[in-house]
């Protein structure tokens, strides 16, 4: 498939309809930080649009245990230089160095039996690195904080 011209603002209205029911199934408070309707990427839409559901669902599972009135997940998005950036933050406990060290493996997950594949954050990563963009944890983030890189135009 080749690359298009697509809208972020578009892409995460999908999604989060996509969403709406689950999070609130779980009672999970969802914070989409107010986004510059002009954010594009250049890209495949059907990837992306997997990658951050493949976040928010990791985001959904850390924070689905906490007690009801701390359980969010906050999405935020701007365009930084060249790169659209997209933060999905969430108020679990976050990720002990040596989960950290091994997620972005293929198979690799502490879920239980059945709830997890080990997938994601693998399969995450290489339609990433295919748009030459970047995913990672950032440390300097008090929550756990998964941060997306995209170019705004693949050269
Ligand atoms: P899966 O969700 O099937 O376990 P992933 O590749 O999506 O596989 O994630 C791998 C592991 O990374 C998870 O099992 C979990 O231990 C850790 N992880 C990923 N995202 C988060 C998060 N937001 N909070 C806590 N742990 C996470
Ligand atoms: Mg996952």
């Amino acid at each position: 498939d080749p690359f298009e011209i697509v809208s972020f603002d578009h892409l995460i209205d999908d999604i989060l309809s996509f969403c709406k029911e689950r999070l609130k199934h779980h009672s999970i408070t969802l914070i989409k930080d107010e986004l510059d309707p002009n954010l594009v990427f250049e890209g495949r839409q059907i990837e992306i649009s997997q990658v951050i559901l493949n976040l928010l669902n990791n985001a959904i599972d850390a924070v689905d245990p906490l007690p009801g009135d701390n359980k969010w997940i906050r999405i935020s998005a701007k365009n930084n230089g060249s790169f659209l950036e997209i933060k999905i933050t969430d108020s679990g406990n976050g990720i002990p160095l040596e989960t950290q060290s091994k997620m972005f493996q293929p198979f690799f997950t502490t879920k239980e039996i059945g709830k997890g594949t080990g997938l994601g954050l693998s399969l995450s990563l290489t339609i990433i690195k295919n748009h030459l963009g970047e995913i990672f944890l950032d440390n300097d983030s008090p929550n756990t904080c998964f941060v997306l890189r995209l170019p705004n135009q693949q050269v």
